[in-house]
């Protein structure tokens, strides 16, 4: 998929080591960056980080969030094409709901709105031990592991415990929990430990969403 990208975007990390820039419509990334940190920039670039997605309110800078419109648990993952800005209180409100999901909720009262949630959660938790993910389908694609470009991304390393969780999460289900993001040119962008994990088990195929206008240049 292509994601949205803002006309005009340079981003240096803090060393200048690394940068990322937007030239026609397709990102350009330069050296090791954290994928997360840039989306998030991606996303205040393109939204602005005033005015709350979901109840239109302006907040301070302090006060402000990004919401991953499917959510994490979900299988929702940091691409400007699920982030969106949202004050912190309606973050927390729309917790494991979707952008869709929250609309309606939004209309419900007290007592139809819990009910609504319940049974949203009980549905996707199914989904999630079924097939991993509750993303739009077209989100994502079946990739030969052996084409994916590793390196090493700062602040998203071989953490143990999320290792860890990672790990029984395959015992359990038999698959992965999340799919992987990986730039045009197969280099991967996040799901560091998914991509390790199923290296350890010997996974042939991963899916993955694959960002056709962002590349990352290879030393
Ligand atoms: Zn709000």
């Amino acid at each position: 998929m292509k994601i949205p990208l803002p006309s005009k975007f340079i981003y240096y990390t803090n060393d200048r080591t690394a940068s990322a820039y937007v030239r026609k419509n397709t990102l350009y990334i330069n050296g090791l960056i954290s994928w997360e940190k840039l989306a998030y920039d991606l996303c205040y670039a393109l939204n602005g980080r005033k005015v709350c997605t979901y109840c239109g309110k302006t907040v301070k800078k302090s006060k402000m969030t990004l919401d991953h419109m499917f959510p994490r648990f979900f299988g929702g993952v940091s691409i400007p094409t699920n982030l969106t800005p949202a004050c912190k209180s309606c973050n927390n409100k729309k917790s494991d709901l979707n952008y869709y999901e929250f609309k309606v909720f939004r209309t419900m009262n007290e007592k139809d709105g819990k009910r609504y949630r319940m049974s949203i959660y009980r549905k996707k938790r199914k989904i999630r031990f079924q097939r991993g993910f509750d993303l739009p389908r077209n989100w994502t694609t079946s990739m030969d592991i052996k084409d994916i470009i590793a390196r090493p991304i700062p602040d998203d390393g071989r953490n143990q415990k999320k290792y860890q969780r990672v790990t029984h999460f395959v015992e359990r289900y038999g698959h992965l929990p999340n799919p992987i993001v990986v730039s045009a040119n197969d280099v991967l962008l996040e799901g560091n430990t998914i991509y390790w994990v199923a290296v350890d088990f010997g996974f042939e195929y991963v899916q993955v969403i694959k960002l056709d206008n962002v590349f990352v240049k290879l030393r």
